[in-house]
């Protein structure tokens, strides 16, 4: 078929008239970039207006955890809009909404009790932000102004959850808009001085944390992290004992956690959440990404009954956390989240992710010795590697090089969607693929490697 008689072109040019796409100069769509008009979803696949289909490597944007048009989660959300699709959250409840949060904090690491839901990723980090700042007004201690973020993090895109990221192509261009956070240096593990484990570097991050909280500590809200991985930032990783000894200096030094799992939460590492594998509760907890298994937007600030207690009193007090979404705790969305979590009691995800992520890293371990990748890492069901000039010196293509862009072009054309962060390649499956698939995933990326490196 000829690409005028392609069924995608008509849709994609009448796309191009009007919409206006995320994260995309949108000039490349003429030439460099194809875009694609999905008609369908099943399973890890999505097929598109002519039939052909892509193995969705990333879980279209880290969302996705049981598949695309799940049909449990599908159901939900069907008998939920029949009967109920939206009302107000202030003044009035439902079940899906008091049903998802008793489950949150059943499921949530222990002493998170208290629940708020907003819509977006970046919406929940700007409810954590505020809740802090406004806590320690109420608690009399007004100079609390400001947040410690850790360099390479990203928690979203609206101003404040941009102020607290750190990622230049997304924030230079709107610093003068920002307010400016102390930031930390990140415990990547790829930043280990020669002769050092993963857990050395995070014990020389904590020693700087330390340093930053002795001069600061009296003047800071609150300390934000994501938790294991540094997702947007280039699936950057770092040792659990990082996040035991972080909750160990907020606490001396009488600071908020504020764990940002958007992208991690929900079995992404391992574990349900990543905090579970430090043993830690932070004292905020900021979920969206796979809370609804993908379908809908949804996110929820989790937070302790300290925090709560805070904002009682006298209305005139103006102690009251007044911040609202128009549909917060939106019926639909809660009930598919419900339906992605009853998924999670009744099949054994984890310990079937478990299984499959180690036949990932069995896969990515044969690309190990390729003259083109370097920094092969893998948490849990997070996995990726760089595309370097010469694996030896670990050294960058030039950036206007897009060698990632190729890998993504290549890729797509042989049927995988594996978007790089730039020349980061990773892998962030839906829960649901299988082995055959996981096999085809990785040597289509190898083939692209080559490709894209040649
Ligand atoms: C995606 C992401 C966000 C922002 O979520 P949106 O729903 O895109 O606003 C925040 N923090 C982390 C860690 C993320 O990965």
């Amino acid at each position: 078929m000829t690409e005028s008689a392609s069924r995608n072109a008509p849709l994609a040019a009448r796309d191009l008239a009007h919409v206006w796409h995320p994260c995309t100069q949108m000039r490349e769509h003429a030439a460099q970039l194809p875009l694609i008009p999905i008609v369908r979803g099943d399973g890890a696949w999505l097929a598109d207006a002519d039939g052909k289909r892509y193995l969705d490597g990333i879980s279209s944007w880290w969302s996705n955890l049981f598949g695309h048009a799940n049909p449990r989660i599908a159901v939900a959300i069907a008998e939920q809009a029949a009967r109920l699709n939206h009302v107000m959250l202030a003044g009035f409840t439902h079940e899906p909404a008091l049903q998802l949060a008793e489950e949150l904090v059943r499921i949530a690491p222990p002493g998170l009790t208290r629940v708020s839901y907003a819509s977006d990723g970046a919406s929940a980090v700007e409810i954590a932000l505020k809740m802090s700042f406004h806590f320690w007004r109420n608690a009399g201690q007004p100079r609390r102004t400001r947040f410690i973020a850790l360099a390479n993090a990203y928690h979203g895109e609206t101003l404040g959850a941009l102020a607290v990221s750190d990622l230049p192509l997304y924030r230079a261009v709107y610093g003068p808009l920002l307010f400016d956070p102390i930031v930390a240096p990140s415990p990547d593990w790829l930043d280990a001085e020669p002769g050092e484990g993963h857990e050395d570097v995070a014990r020389r991050r904590l020693d700087d944390m330390r340093a930053l909280l002795e001069r600061h500590a009296h003047e800071t809200c609150a300390v934000i992290v994501e938790p294991l991985v540094q997702c947007s930032g280039g699936m950057r990783m770092h040792a659990p004992a990082y996040l035991t000894g972080l909750r160990a200096l907020c606490d001396e030094f009488d600071v908020h956690l504020i764990a940002d799992e958007i992208a991690v939460g929900f079995g992404r590492t391992g574990t349900l959440f990543a905090c579970e594998q430090a043993a830690i509760t932070p004292d905020f907890l900021c979920l969206s990404k796979g809370l609804t298994g993908g379908a809908l937007p949804l996110s929820a600030v989790l937070t302790t009954d300290t925090v709560y207690q805070a904002f009682l009193g006298d209305y005139a007090a103006n102690n009251a956390f007044l911040h609202s979404h128009t549909f917060s705790g939106n019926p639909i969305a809660c009930a598919a989240a419900l339906a992605s979590l009853s998924i999670f009691r009744d099949e054994s995800v984890l310990e079937r992710n478990r299984a499959l992520a180690a036949h990932l890293a069995m896969r990515l371990g044969s690309l190990a010795e390729h003259p083109h990748i370097a920094n092969l890492r893998q948490t849990g069901w997070i996995a990726a590697f760089d595309l370097v000039q010469d694996k030896a010196m670990r050294n960058a293509w030039p950036a206007d090089e897009r060698r990632g862009l190729r890998f993504y072009r290549h890729a797509l054309d042989h049927g995988v969607l594996l978007r790089p962060l730039g020349d980061t390649v990773y892998f962030l499956p839906p829960y649901c693929i299988g082995e055959a698939d996981i096999d085809f995933m990785v040597d289509t990326a190898l083939g692209a490697v080559n490709a894209a490196t040649a």
